[in-house]
């Protein structure tokens, strides 16, 4: 497939992924090769809650809870948000959509403001490697530096190579608490996965090395030069 000749091109990316899959890792490298924001429905949010707006009031007990906001609330606050300048040339949504209709939601959105259709990217890690990759992470309680006794142990066992503190296990970092998130994401996100699979859905190994997964992904993209270059 080729993305065409023009300089101008419009990148909108959806990543999916679970808790725990480097979605965050290959989120930061997107937007920084193309120089687009990524917008994070939970982090908008989040801002809304601690500037105490209305929207912040109402969603704040739903966010506690682990629930989910409201569509109609949803909605209004991603159109708005990418009718901004800096989404003129792209932008990567990150939590958003995570049902069914949001997803519908933005079909017509992009549709009716003549952007192209999202490149939708599921970095797909197994469950019991996220459980193996999340336990075995470890933290040091002075300088907040994270571990992973696998893939990044530190120098000496259980010690912070920086500051010489005993590292520990975060308690949100249980198999329990991994597995229930899992299921939680599973649940919301599988049938927003389903619903894109008929437009070609892409599947990343995200068992691989951050490096590796990186690749991939930029394969699956158009050239940065070309978007970064548009007005
Ligand atoms: P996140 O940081 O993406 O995990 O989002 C934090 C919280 O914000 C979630 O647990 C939901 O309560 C809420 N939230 C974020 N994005 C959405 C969305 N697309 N639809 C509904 N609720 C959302």
């Amino acid at each position: 497939m080729g993305w065409g000749e023009a300089a101008e091109v419009i990148v909108i990316i959806l990543l999916f992924g679970p808790p725990g899959c480097g979605k965050g890792t290959q989120a930061a490298f997107i937007t920084r090769r193309y120089r687009f924001p990524a917008v994070s429905t939970g982090e908008v949010l989040r801002a809304e809650v601690k500037a105490e707006t209305d929207l912040g009031k109402a969603a704040s007990a739903i966010m506690a809870a682990g629930g989910l906001v409201g569509d109609d609330v949803i909605n209004p606050m991603v159109a708005k948000r990418i009718a901004q300048p800096d989404c003129a040339r792209g932008f990567l949504l990150d939590g958003y959509p995570r049902t069914v209709p949001q997803a519908e939601f933005l079909t017509e959105l992009l549709a009716a403001r003549g952007l192209p259709k999202p490149v939708a990217i599921h970095i797909d890690v197994p469950a019991a490697a996220i459980v193996a990759r999340i336990t075995s992470r470890r933290q040091c309680p002075a300088c907040g530096k994270i571990y992973n006794t696998i893939s990044q142990p530190p120098l000496v066992e259980g010690i912070c190579d920086a500051d010489g503190t005993a590292l520990i296990t975060r308690a949100d970092d249980t198999e329990e608490v991994v597995r229930k998130r899992l299921r939680a994401y599973e649940e919301a996100t599988g049938p927003v996965i389903e619903y894109y699979r008929r437009d070609g859905i892409h599947r990343v190994d995200g068992t691989r090395t951050p490096t590796e997964i990186r690749q991939e992904i930029e394969g699956l993209l158009p050239p940065a030069s070309s978007a970064a270059t548009a007005q």
